[in-house]
């Protein structure tokens, strides 16, 4: 998939995914892209957003979060609810984490008086 950002003959920019970029070129010479804000089928590409993020890529606020939660806590997998656990019984250190726990589980710690956070976004897998 290839997002391009496009713009329409009264310059409203708009974004939108495609299979291609022929895919793209295609569609808009049949007059099936139409603009957001007024419908025009007269629309031209400005830029190309890759789908995957590379260096200058413009970060969208979820991005950010993620990435300052991935920079700052220790990603723990499904052993997320038994960590939480130990934090708060003092058996081990506190400190950020996050990971992956299930209805059941969240639900559990809350119920103890655990606070957790459900984070808007699938955590990117990674081993410290
Ligand atoms: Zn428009």
């Amino acid at each position: 998939m290839i997002r391009f950002t496009l713009s329409c003959d009264n310059g409203h920019s708009f974004e939108s995914w495609f299979k291609s970029n022929d895919a793209c070129d295609g569609l808009m010479a049949k007059g099936l892209v139409n603009c957001d804000t007024c419908g025009s089928t007269t629309i031209r590409k400005t830029l190309m957003t890759p789908s995957v993020a590379t260096k200058g890529h413009v970060q969208t606020p979820l991005e950010k979060m993620r990435k300052e939660v991935e920079d700052n806590s220790e990603y723990v997998g499904n052993k997320f609810a038994a960590r939480a656990r130990q934090m708060h019984e003092g058996t081990i250190p506190d400190k950020p984490i996050y990971g992956e726990a299930n209805v059941q589980e969240a639900r559990k710690l809350i119920d103890d008086g655990i606070p957790v956070v459900p984070l808007p976004f699938i955590p990117t897998k990674k081993t410290h």
